[in-house]
């Protein structure tokens, strides 16, 4: 059966297995039983990352954890990853970005982002993670209804190009959110107290102030809400490899 199908399948058969379940619940089904040492978190490590990361390392310390380093980062986020890393033990986050040699031919004095984001995001986000995810069948990530555009109506569960992505927060709200960042006294971006609410390349993020969506300082003036990672399966070459 075609890769793309029997990944729709299964996520469809998901969804109706894990209807109503618990976040902790989910989160252990899917990392031991559903796709035992085939599934990774993506993270950004921005303003709420530390959420899922610490939820997801009750159930295991030593899931893969994917962080896209751009070149274009805040500091503050490198050194909240590291605090992070440290705060919750976690064993396996694998820092990766473009190559030296892409990044020569394509974008030689890092300023592609004035020109072209779309390019720019996907030289440096797009391509290394279809590259570092060759060997998962499942991503998980924090992405999260509450904040709004595209996300708003998000499902937990989805089939991307041959990937199951799940997103185990998705229907948390806001207040869900404090409340457990409270209750788990987990770290704080630094840069939330400086009006972050999001926070991703330092050239393509603004404070969004008191903004209703949280993800407005995000390429803040531009029509572009996503930088696509979300979107990001399989690449031709594993489907064949797969096959
Ligand atoms: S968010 Fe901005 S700087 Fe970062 S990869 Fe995308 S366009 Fe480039």
């Amino acid at each position: 059966m075609d890769l793309d199908l029997q990944t729709r399948q299964r996520a469809a058969a998901l969804g109706r297995q894990y209807q109503g379940a618990g976040t902790e619940e989910f989160l252990r089904a899917v990392i031991e039983d559903e796709f035992p040492g085939r599934v990774a978190i993506v993270s950004s490590f921005g303003t709420e990352s530390a959420l899922l990361l610490a939820l997801a390392a009750r159930v295991s310390r030593d899931i893969p954890i994917i962080f896209l380093d751009t070149g274009h980062h805040f500091p503050e986020t490198l050194a909240y990853r590291d605090l992070v890393q440290r705060r919750l033990g976690l064993t396996d986050v694998r820092t990766i970005g473009a190559s030296n040699r892409d990044r020569a031919d394509r974008d030689p004095d890092a300023v592609l982002w004035q020109f072209d984001t779309d390019a720019c995001c996907s030289l440096r986000k797009i391509e290394p993670l279809q590259a570092a995810i060759s060997n998962f069948d499942a991503l998980i990530s924090g992405r999260k209804s509450s904040h709004g555009a595209l996300r708003r109506f998000m499902p937990r569960i989805e089939a991307v190009d041959g990937l199951i992505k799940l997103d185990p927060i998705a229907d948390w709200s806001p207040e869900q959110v404090e409340e457990a960042f409270e209750a788990l006294d987990l770290p704080r971006h630094p840069l939330i107290a400086h009006g972050y609410r999001s926070v991703g390349c330092q050239p393509c993020t603004a404070p969004a102030g008191d903004a209703q969506d949280p993800r407005a300082g995000r390429w803040a003036g531009q029509a572009k809400t996503e930088c696509g990672i979300h979107r990001a399966g399989r690449q031709v070459p594993a489907l064949h490899a797969a096959s």
